[in-house]
């Protein structure tokens, strides 16, 4: 570590305490930018990273409900507006009971990396609660929703702050809290993104973040003149994610055989094909049920209990190719990625935010497998709210084909970035550096122009 990193990062620590995942991101962006500060010392004279590290508003707020049996419950309710040099805050909310502040400002802090690798017009912003909408009621997730969005709808607008679903927020708790913005703000407006295709959504942002997170691995791939074509591949998760990971893994030739939840994971050496995904689907979008449940009806699963509490996790110590990790942050730990690298995995795909530990991206890195970061890898998912953002605008819808085809172009592009921006700065190959470097660049750029405000 540079003695500039190692200044940088005594400060973020002694400012901002308990904020262990938000240091760890920032540590990995800082590490990356010190090949930059050295060929430009004029944004480090302008303090360029100090201030993109700094929130441009932090709004923590009170979110009580009485739930449908007439208790009274308190949440906490959480936006971070990062960076807004390059256009309106950007990002997810997440709803799960480990939300912190500190775990929204490293999703903050990421987004706006990856906002500006998409080549559109959007700043990086991240939200939510400690709600856990898991084991609830529709109708109590509806008045969690109405109560936190009571609140939130005074601080976003389609030109300030446009949030998304991210951790506990899909289809269901968007269109609670649409509802409740459009009733309060008297005004039908492109607000949220990932909103149902009658009310002003998107084809294809559902599938978006899954879809490029392969399309990013087959571009890896292609770098060494190889496809999905019979690759047998690792997923976490039984998300929004991790679920169009396997749709397009399936699509593309490949193979995945694992899925989890927080209670632990199956393992299904034949292969979850598409009828099996759909039965995936059923269980957790609509029943809401545990992946355990996958066994019950195919027996060629096995199912492996965790608590969490494991050293590693045993998902990652299977024979394949490819990873995609698709559950949460930190969940490829140094071991786990110790064991993908003795079973021959040479591709990983982040479809999560930050999956892997310092650590563990320290050993794919010098072994020089196919790394792609989730700045990189998962920025289908806000390109392609980006582009519900544009036909909000313009008050029309594309096709299903036209909305791929752009988040395919998209995530070549994001891929060719990483790779021309690393070879650039004298890492050929390391997309953690090509991520960052190329994310930065057009952000500090902007900042210069804008001036210290
Ligand atoms: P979902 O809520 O749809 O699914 C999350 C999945 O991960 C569930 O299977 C959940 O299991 C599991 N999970 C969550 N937290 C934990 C945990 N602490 N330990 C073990 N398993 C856990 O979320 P998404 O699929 O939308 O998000 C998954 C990841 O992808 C997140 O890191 C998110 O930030 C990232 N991402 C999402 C985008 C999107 O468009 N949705 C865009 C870019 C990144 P359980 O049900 O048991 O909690």
């Amino acid at each position: 570590m540079s003695d500039y990193v190692k200044e940088l990062m005594a400060m973020v620590k002694a400012k901002n305490p308990a904020e262990s995942e938000f240091h760890q991101a920032v540590q990995e962006v800082a590490e990356s930018l010190a090949l930059v500060f050295e060929r430009h010392p004029e944004y480090r004279s302008s303090k360029i990273l100090e201030r993109i590290i700094e929130p441009e508003r932090v709004i923590m707020f009170r979110v009580p409900w009485v739930d449908s049996k007439g208790d009274v419950h308190v949440n906490r309710g959480f936006r971070i507006e990062m960076n807004s040099a390059i256009g309106p805050y950007k990002g997810g909310l997440r709803f799960h009971p480990s939300v912190n502040l500190g775990i929204l400002k490293f999703l903050a802090f990421e987004q706006v990396f990856k906002n500006s690798l998409t080549t559109l017009p959007m700043g990086g912003g991240k939200g939510g609660s400690d709600f856990d909408p898991k084991g609830k009621s529709d109708v109590d997730v509806m008045r969690f929703c109405q109560a936190f969005m009571s609140e939130l709808q005074r601080h976003i607008g389609p030109d300030t702050d446009v949030p998304a679903g991210d951790i506990g927020v899909g289809g269901r708790e968007i269109g609670f809290m649409f509802g409740t913005y459009k009733k309060l703000r008297n005004e039908f407006t492109g607000v949220l993104t990932g909103k149902g295709l009658n009310w002003g959504g998107s084809l294809i942002r559902p599938e978006a973040t899954g879809y490029g997170a392969v399309y990013f691995a087959a571009e890896m791939l292609g770098t060494r003149k190889q496809t999905l074509e019979g690759k047998k591949c690792l997923v976490s998760g039984s998300g929004n994610v991790a679920q169009y990971t396997i749709e397009k893994i399936n699509q593309l030739g490949g193979k995945a055989v694992t899925l989890s939840d927080s209670n632990g994971y199956i393992y299904d050496e034949a292969g979850i094909n598409a009828e099996k995904l759909a039965f995936v689907m059923e269980l957790k979008n609509v029943r809401r049920g545990r992946i355990k449940e996958y066994t019950d009806k195919y027996k060629t699963a096995v199912y492996t209990q965790l608590t969490g509490k494991e050293d590693a996790n045993p998902l990652w110590d299977h024979k394949a190719d490819c990873a995609f990790p698709s559950a949460t942050q930190n969940e490829i730990n140094r071991k786990d990625a110790a064991n993908l690298l003795k079973n021959g995995i040479y591709v990983v795909s982040e479809g999560a935010n930050m999956p892997t530990t310092i650590e563990g991206v320290n050993q794919f890195l010098d072994a020089k497998i196919l790394y792609g970061p989730g700045k990189a890898a998962n920025a289908g998912g806000v390109a392609t709210s980006g582009l519900e953002m544009s036909q909000n605008s313009m008050r029309m819808s594309w096709s299903r084909e036209e909305v791929d085809n752009k988040l395919h172009n998209i995530m070549k592009s994001i891929h060719k970035t990483c790779v021309t921006v690393a070879d650039r700065f004298g890492t050929p190959g390391n997309y953690v550096n090509g991520a960052n470097i190329g994310g930065f660049l057009k952000v500090a750029d902007a900042m210069m122009d804008q001036g210290v405000v």
